[in-house]
């Protein structure tokens, strides 16, 4: 038996060499950046199945020239296709009409992670191999959410949990970590995430280190509604630290004019930590605005609690309480001109601001936010940050690119390629290849995804192709769904999802497990 085995070993190496001469694309004379921040080269690249095969002139061995299809990219970039750390596309992902994640791929983004805020699938094991049997457009990754698991054992309650409480949501991550999330977000802005102490969270971010995941955060104030933004991001420290693990914070920021400026302390505080030895990194969107809604941006979580949010706001006992607070909130988002509708149940208010519907309606903006949380709510674009800021945190190495999509801001659809159109090409802020390695390597480092992230040999085909005179995001607050244009081609795991500019309807992403 022994040498018929080692023949068959020799006759697969044999074989394998000789695939490995053949390519199913070569790329041919593109402006190669490989992700890893290195300067650009101008060169080839050979795919063969799901892999890069060789990145080199082709014609200096010329057998490596012969490729089924050739694609002259003469002109064009060729980067790793982009990965973004905090999307919202579970639900689009689980749909068949929408798995192909179009927005994404549009953008150059081949692999996408959700699950963040604290707002996960609760089963991660059916969700990923859901995906798995109907078809995705791009890879998915997905963190279980703290919030998800908390309102699993204690619903919207604002107690802290008994000690079989913490033993059930710590079993609920464990098993999650399992099924294959690759860490726990934790939405501490939110309710049920408000609720939780710092030390609920480092026990919980215990177990996912255990198992070699890391932590992600949506921080607990990212304004001064409570403990701040420099106590959020202490607190975000501290949980690596006690817990042991890698953290990234979520679609950093310095919201609202009492903490404007703020991006230096913020910076100082993560290099500090970062010299210290802990792991600490951090995401961004390219837009001024950030979106959330009516409701999380104005009301304070105590009237949140137990899920009686419309039974309080109509509660006359409550009401002068609620208005105070909800007014302070709107001085500190910047004024109900700073608050646009985008998307809502009621449709006529979706392109307005707060100030322009409260006018309409002869009554102040508080009566009118509480009116539209009544009649359903209403997703916002909150215009809140200084362009200081963004340019300050974005030329941080520990930056990622993020897009944080959700419906009515441009961001799902347009945050990769508005961050190259206008923060390396008009602005200068930072240089094309710090741009793409934010969204490339230093992301698939952070998430732990094995052979992604570079353009290098024997790593998975994820590879965009795009124009740079015309990869640009079109989405705007008036019209959030445009698609970016500019992607020339895209493969996903060695597929083509863009040909010559044109989706293809190739479904080659795939759920990647921890
Ligand atoms: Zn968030």
């Amino acid at each position: 038996m022994k040498p018929r085995h080692l023949c068959l070993a020799a006759a697969l190496v044999a074989s394998s060499l000789l695939h490995a001469q053949h390519l199913d694309l070569l790329l041919r004379n593109g402006t190669v950046i490989d992700g890893s921040g290195a300067p650009a080269l101008n060169t080839d690249i050979g795919i063969s199945g799901d892999r890069i095969i060789f990145i080199g002139a082709c014609d200096k061995k010329p057998k490596t020239c012969q490729a089924t299809r050739t694609l002259d990219a003469t002109g064009l970039i060729i980067a790793p296709g982009f990965i973004d750390p905090h999307t919202h596309t579970a639900s689009d992902l689980s749909d068949p009409k929408r798995a192909q994640n179009t927005p994404y791929l549009m953008q150059g983004v081949t692999t996408v992670a959700t699950g963040n805020d604290g707002d996960s699938p609760t089963d991660i094991g059916a969700t990923l191999s859901k995906w798995h049997q109907q078809g995705i457009g791009t890879n998915a990754v997905l963190f279980i959410g703290q919030g998800t698991v908390r309102s699993e054992v204690m619903q919207m309650s604002d107690a802290a949990p008994t000690p079989a409480q913490l033993n059930r949501m710590k079993a609920l991550v464990d098993t999650a970590m399992n099924e294959g999330a690759i860490g726990i977000s934790t939405g501490l802005y939110y309710a049920p995430g408000s609720y939780s102490s710092t030390e609920e969270v480092i026990a919980l971010s215990k177990i996912v280190a255990q198992q070699g995941g890391i932590y992600d955060t949506h921080m607990r104030d990212e304004s001064s509604y409570t403990i701040g933004l420099l106590a959020s991001v202490k607190e975000t420290i501290r949980i690596s630290r006690e817990a042991h693990i890698p953290v990234m914070i979520s679609h950093i920021k310095a919201l609202g004019a009492d903490v404007w400026g703020q991006s230096s302390e913020v910076i100082a505080l993560i290099d500090a930590a970062r010299n210290e030895g802990l792991n600490v990194t951090a995401s961004q969107y390219p837009y001024t605005a950030s979106g959330t809604s009516v409701t999380a941006s104005l009301v304070p979580r105590w009237a949140e609690t137990d899920g009686k949010l419309l039974q309080n706001v109509a509660d006359p006992a409550l009401h002068d309480r609620l208005y105070k607070e909800m007014n302070e909130n709107l001085v500190r988002r910047g004024g109900a001109d700073t608050l646009l509708m985008t998307s809502a149940k009621d449709k006529s208010i979706v392109g307005k601001n707060l100030a322009q519907i409260a006018t309409e309606r002869h009554i102040d903006p508080i009566t009118a936010a509480i009116q539209i949380i009544q009649a359903g709510g209403s997703n916002v674009a909150s215009f809140n940050m200084k362009e200081a800021d963004i340019t300050a945190f974005m030329r941080q190495p520990w930056m990622m690119t993020c897009s944080d999509g959700s419906p009515g801001h441009p961001r799902k659809y347009g945050t990769f390629p508005r961050k190259i159109h206008e923060y390396v090409y008009e602005k200068h802020t930072i240089s094309l290849e710090a741009a793409i390695r934010s969204s490339t390597s230093l992301t698939a480092e952070t998430l732990g995804l094995k052979d992604r992230g570079l353009l290098k040999p024997g790593y998975f085909a994820d590879v965009v192709v795009f124009d740079p005179a015309t990869f640009k995001d079109n989405s705007t607050y008036e019209q959030p769904t445009l698609l970016a244009s500019g992607v020339r081609y895209l493969t996903v795991n060695g597929k083509l999802a863009i040909d010559n500019g044109k989706l293809t309807s190739t479904l080659a992403g795939r759920p990647l497990k921890h």
